[in-house]
């Protein structure tokens, strides 16, 4: 392709709230654009990415015996009764209704949808295992869309389904899903852990994520230092606290003053080990900001921050606080939550920990002073396993580091199956409930993270299997000479199948090289008049830096 012909809109400066380098970069590289809050269009670039990886994920499903369908994306409400996850799905499920006032809902998953096709087509074991999958759109309404792709709320997600006669067929088709997802990321390039994971509302006994190691992760990944022992931070925390909690909880439920109904309300919903897990994040509404307390992705409780004040009426030693949280409400963009979160973090703690500096019970949140009642790093380290904790399964030493979840598999067993009556026939004739797993991986999420993993302070350096083109031609000054040799090399190294972009534009050196780096091809061969009348052209490959000069007549061979 050509530069001067291809809608790539690269941006010389940062763009404003855009606040990791992924989503800084697709929007600087021309990859895509944002239309509304975490809702994304794909230019020809980032088109070129996507189908980069959807090829690769499409080729290791099929290989792995999987086949692909496509399922609606709009889907009538009454199936999510059925599986009783209308209720339950939240406020993250998109719903809507029809002219006739009918209910639907835009999936952010699919297992209603998968388990009534089969269960009307599958009989008998013989017809079984099947695996389907499909790459397509899904909708989830995040209580908090950021981070460009990486958590938006309309997003491409690959997500494949298996249904087997038994729990050993269900572990072999499981196997198949990890070894391909395996595979996958490797192809990619990606530096990843799979990880033990908590099966959260999806259902069902076992579950591993596939973490991309990078700093912009939501979630933290505990491994251990000396077995293959590696859990997100949530199970982990799960396990090291479940016998803390216990005790802690009697005293938590006690919060009855006049004020405090709102919390008191908050604590009762909740166990102590579940509020150990509360993440806490402030946002804007269209009225204020509100503080929501976060139970892995659901919002279990919204409090307005004045409320807060109220009902904890924590003696804020620092006042500036306050000041702080106006800067906040006084904004009427998006929230930068990376300071505010700080605050945030510390007023959960002090209602979650609030137990302190008195034995009355009425007092436990009443001016509390952090600092004085309790000493605020040994609230954190109650909310979290530190580097140097115990690994739960060999006595070795826990570490810790932030990843991505670019892919998730899980062992669902017979929740779906059950609740919609999706049976076969056993070789005895006797009907049973299908056997289910699901798989997911996010495919503009994993392309996110891939930048995250490779890139410096001047763009992307794709690892070469996701790159949107392997070859960057860069001709420069337009002498007839270096014209024609861009033209040749163009030509021979598309017909040898190598996908390049010239930068045929008329445009100074210095832009050239900075797009170049931008949009982060792995090889960029630069046609300069000096080096070619030497009978050389520059070539440079991103990911390494490393610069040579090659033989203008014989490139072609050197570059395959
Ligand atoms: P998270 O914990 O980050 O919210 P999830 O566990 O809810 O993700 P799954 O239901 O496991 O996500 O979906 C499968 C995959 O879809 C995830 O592993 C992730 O790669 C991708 N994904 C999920 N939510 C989003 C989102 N909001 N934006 C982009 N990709 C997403
Ligand atoms: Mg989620
Ligand atoms: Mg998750
Ligand atoms: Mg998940």
């Amino acid at each position: 392709m050509k530069l001067s012909q291809m809608y790539i809109p690269t941006l010389k400066e940062d763009p404003a709230n855009a606040d990791v380098v992924s989503h800084k970069l697709m929007l600087r590289s021309g990859m895509m654009r944002k239309l509304g809050s975490g809702i994304y269009t794909f230019l020809p670039l980032g088109q070129r990415v996507i189908n980069k990886f959807q090829a690769i994920v499409k080729e290791e499903m099929n290989n792995s015996g999987a086949q692909e369908v496509l399922l609606p994306a709009l889907q009538p409400a009454e199936l999510w009764s059925e599986s009783g996850r209308l209720e339950n799905y939240g406020p993250e499920l998109m719903r809507l209704n029809d002219r006739h006032e009918r209910e639907f809902c835009l999936g952010p998953t699919h297992e209603e949808v998968i388990t009534d096709l089969v269960r009307d087509e599958v009989r008998s074991y013989k017809d079984l295992p099947i695996n389907l999958y499909q790459i397509q759109t899904k909708y989830r309404d995040e209580i908090r869309p950021r981070f460009g792709v990486l958590r938006s709320r309309e997003f491409i997600m690959k997500d494949a389904y298996s249904f087997d006669i038994d729990e050993a067929g269900l572990e072999e088709s499981y196997n198949d899903m990890y070894d391909a997802y395996e595979r996958i990321f490797d192809r990619c390039g990606l530096e990843y852990r799979a990880v033990k994971a908590d099966t959260g509302t999806i259902g069902g006994d076992d579950s591993h994520e596939f973490m991309v190691l990078a700093d912009a992760g939501e979630d933290t990944v505990v491994y251990c230092d000396s077995c293959d022992y590696a859990a997100n931070l949530e199970l982990a925390t799960a396990k090291v606290e479940a016998e803390k909690a216990d005790e802690e909880l009697e005293e938590l439920e006690l919060v009855d003053t006049p004020n405090s109904s709102t919390i008191a309300e908050l604590m009762s919903e909740l166990d102590l080990a579940a509020e150990k897990m509360i993440k806490a994040v402030l946002y804007e509404n269209d009225e204020q900001v509100v503080l929501a307390l976060v139970r892995g992705d659901y919002e279990v409780n919204e409090i307005k921050l004045s409320n807060l004040f109220d009902v904890v009426n924590i003696e804020l030693a620092a006042e500036d606080k306050y000041e702080e949280l106006d800067t906040v409400k006084g904004y009427t963009g998006p929230v930068n939550l990376d300071d505010v979160e700080v605050i945030a973090d510390e007023l959960v703690m002090k209602v979650v920990n609030g137990v302190t500096g008195a034995n009355q019970r009425e007092k436990h949140y009443l001016n509390v002073n952090p600092g004085r009642d309790f000493e605020v790093d040994q609230v954190a380290d109650i909310r979290t396993v530190k580097e140097g904790e115990t690994c739960p399964e060999c006595g070795g030493t826990l570490e810790q580091t932030p990843g991505i979840e670019v892919g998730q598999v899980f062992k669902l067993g017979t929740k779906y199956s059950e609740a919609l009556d999706a049976t076969f026939l056993d070789e005895n004739g006797k009907p049973q409930p299908l056997v289910m797993g699901c798989y997911g991986i996010g495919i503009t999420r994993t392309i996110a993270a891939a930048i995250e993993q490779n890139h410096d302070d001047y763009g992307i350096k794709w690892p070469t299997a996701l790159a949107p083109f392997t070859v960057h031609l860069l001709p420069l000054g337009g002498g007839d000479d270096v014209e024609n040799k861009a033209q040749e090399l163009y030509q021979t190294l598309n017909e040898a199948g190598v996908e390049v972009l010239l930068d045929d534009r008329n445009e100074r050196a210095g832009v050239k090289f900075n797009d170049a780096d931008l949009i982060g091809s792995p090889i960029r061969i630069t046609i300069g008049s000096r080096s070619l009348s030497d009978g050389e052209l520059e070539v440079k490959l991103r990911q390494s830096d490393e610069e040579m000069n090659i033989d203008a007549d014989n490139s072609i061979a050197e570059i395959k």
